[in-house]
């Protein structure tokens, strides 16, 4: 079923406008067809009943349930030097189905908080948009950026992907029962030898996804690929 953003709600109507509005024509959706819409953290099974040049109204039928999948994986996502491509891994990762991504500061990483922040709304656009398009449950949390160095292992599962050394292989992880996971990926020049240290002293586990060395955003998307994979049902990750 096809899936949009409502602008407003008054009562039991929900309003499309602006952009939005767009997708619906684009999309060739007739009133009296069936919608899912997400409105204010919540996602409600509508009809639309009116659609004009202006706006499509829609009554909501009932809210709909947004569970996730277990586990619910952070990414602690050390920003790109190139910043656009967090925009990348923001879409790719809201795609394979992580929980809540993290921009994390590192030495090597893209440093300016007031930038990043400039960013966040820029990042939440983007993690609606792959909401709608994937039929994920509900979208991606772009959390506060916050710095390597106050990382906690506090997850059920706490990982380090790293391409050096002999660390794990993802499929050497016990991930039944897991409720929750963590995965720390370094930015294009990787992590410094004193951050790799200090992150396997907190307890994350270093994982080795590939032999080969991956850019950034290919060892985020894989890593949070993986850890799905083998962790849950494919049926219950994204549906078409
Ligand atoms: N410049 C670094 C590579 C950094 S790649 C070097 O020359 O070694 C950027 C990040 O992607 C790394 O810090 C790590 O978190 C992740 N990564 C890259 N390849 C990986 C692999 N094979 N396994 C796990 N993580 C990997």
């Amino acid at each position: 079923m096809d899936r949009f953003i409502a602008t407003k709600k008054i009562g039991n109507t929900l309003i499309i406008e602006g952009e939005e509005l767009q997708h619906i024509f684009a999309k060739r959706v007739k009133v009296g067809q069936e919608l899912e819409l997400f409105f204010e953290d919540k996602l409600y099974l509508c009809l639309l009943e009116k659609l004009t040049p202006k706006n499509a109204l829609c009554i909501a039928i009932k809210e709909l349930e947004l569970t996730a999948p277990l586990p619910f994986i952070t990414l602690y996502q050390c920003v790109p030097v190139e910043l656009k491509t967090m925009d990348f891994i923001v879409e790719k990762v809201s795609e394979v189905g992580a929980f809540r991504l993290v921009p994390t500061l590192s030495r090597r990483s893209f440093q300016d908080i007031p930038t990043i922040n400039k960013r966040m709304e820029r990042w939440k656009r983007v993690a609606l948009s792959a909401f709608k398009q994937c039929k994920r449950p509900r979208p991606l949390e772009i959390a506060p950026p916050t710095k390597l160095e106050e990382l906690r292992a506090d997850h059920d599962l706490n990982l380090l992907l790293d391409n050096f050394g002999r660390e794990k292989n993802p499929k050497d992880l016990n991930l039944k029962g897991l409720k929750t996971v963590s995965l720390v990926v370094g930015p294009e020049g990787g992590f410094t030898r004193q951050e790799s240290e200090l992150l396997r002293e907190r307890g994350f586990i270093p994982v080795k996804l590939y032999p080969y060395i991956l850019r950034s955003e290919t060892a985020a998307l894989l890593g949070v690929g993986l850890i799905m994979n083998l962790s849950t049902p494919p049926q219950s990750t994204c549906q078409q």
